[in-house]
């Protein structure tokens, strides 16, 4: 199967220059692959300081890995041309956290809408920019004549982020790659976002990474998810398998610690779960021994390994030590499915 967006074994080490001592471990190791065949909604689940942000800032070719490679369409993104690497930006857009970061407050919504249309060349006459633009606020269900000749102010919220995401669809993405899109939106809003999210996917073929701290919205939007912890997915597969039935210790804290009484209530804002923030590369045990439950002698010796516990799910947990371990690639396949059956894909490692 081939892969829309890869990442091959990719750590990222900050710090360490000539001016900074301490080295921190934002990504260790990490694999994993978005099916082109399939495009689906993956969630990338974690706390503040598990790597999530930078590993969003890895995939849109922001930030360089210090080791692996990052792959899109199979290609490197650190080997691409000027002109491959234009087309790699106006295939994985972003839609992040706070649109008002976005807007210049003295410029109406429109500006955000032309300036990438025009940057990306994707409309001969004016009036073909005016129609893809609208087409694209339509497609997020705004009206345009509500929408356009407005300023950011005029807008509430959830329309500022809402337009976000069409102005993520004017470029024709195959990824949208949407981090915390929902975490400053009211809670009244969020199911309309969601929605035009999973619309994307659903009716016009767009894969979406979903980063949140929120694993409530994650199961609600995604097929599949990957929790990390420090910088490591500790947990992957089927958001309904991982959700339901949590195999890692640390995702059984996670999703023990969601408030059952309230949905809206964001997980992670009460947890017992404490800060992650980055440790120092070298980790020669399991990154969780000191907190975990379940905790062997062994933990405290050795790095786990990734072991395979259902076709499509996999955990990093010696618990699981009896089942089939994954080498990088067959990990970068656990969240693939086959297109047509949604079957789990066989990687060999049975
Ligand atoms: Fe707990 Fe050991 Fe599994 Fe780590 S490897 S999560 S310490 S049981």
């Amino acid at each position: 199967m081939n892969s829309l967006l890869e990442l091959q074994n990719v750590t990222k080490i900050y710090g360490g220059g000539l001016f900074s001592r301490s080295r921190t471990l934002a990504l260790d190791n990490v694999s994993f692959a978005i099916p082109s065949e399939s495009p689906q909604i993956t969630a990338i689940a974690g706390e503040s300081g598990s790597g999530k942000t930078t590993m969003a800032r890895v995939l849109l070719g922001v930030v360089a890995p210090t080791e692996g490679k990052v792959l899109f369409k199979g290609q490197d993104v650190a080997g691409m041309t000027r002109k491959q690497r234009r087309e790699f930006r106006r295939e994985v857009q972003p839609v992040f956290q706070d649109p008002f970061e976005v807007y210049n407050p003295f410029y109406k919504v429109d500006h955000v809408l032309t300036t990438p249309i025009k940057k990306f060349r994707m409309a001969g006459t004016k009036r073909e920019a005016q129609r893809i633009i609208e087409d694209a606020l339509e497609l997020v269900g705004l009206r345009p004549d509500e929408t356009l000749g407005r300023f950011p102010h005029q807008l509430s919220g959830g329309q500022r982020q809402r337009v976000m995401v069409a102005r993520a669809l004017l470029l024709k993405p195959s990824v949208i790659l949407a981090d915390e899109p929902v975490s400053m939106v009211d809670a009244s809003l969020r199911a309309t976002i969601l929605d035009s999210i999973r619309n994307l996917n659903r009716e016009l073929g767009i894969a979406i990474l979903y980063i949140t701290h929120d694993l409530t919205t994650a199961y609600q939007i995604s097929d599949n998810i990957m929790v990390l912890y420090r910088g490591s997915v500790v947990e992957a597969g089927s958001v309904e398998r991982v959700i339901k039935h949590p195999q890692h210790p640390y995702t059984r804290l996670l999703v023990e610690s969601i408030p059952q009484p309230d949905p809206d209530k964001r997980w992670g804002a009460e947890t017992t779960v404490s800060n992650t923030i980055g440790i120092a590369p070298g980790a020669t045990t399991c990154k969780f021994v000191d907190r975990c439950l379940a905790a062997m002698p062994m933990c405290a010796e050795a790095v786990p390994g990734f072991y395979r516990i259902d076709p499509d799910r996999g955990a990093l947990c010696f618990l699981y030590a009896d089942s089939p371990e994954l080498t990088s690639t067959e990990i970068a396949t656990v969240l693939q499915r086959d297109a047509d059956s949604h079957e789990p894909v066989a990687t060999g490692a049975e």
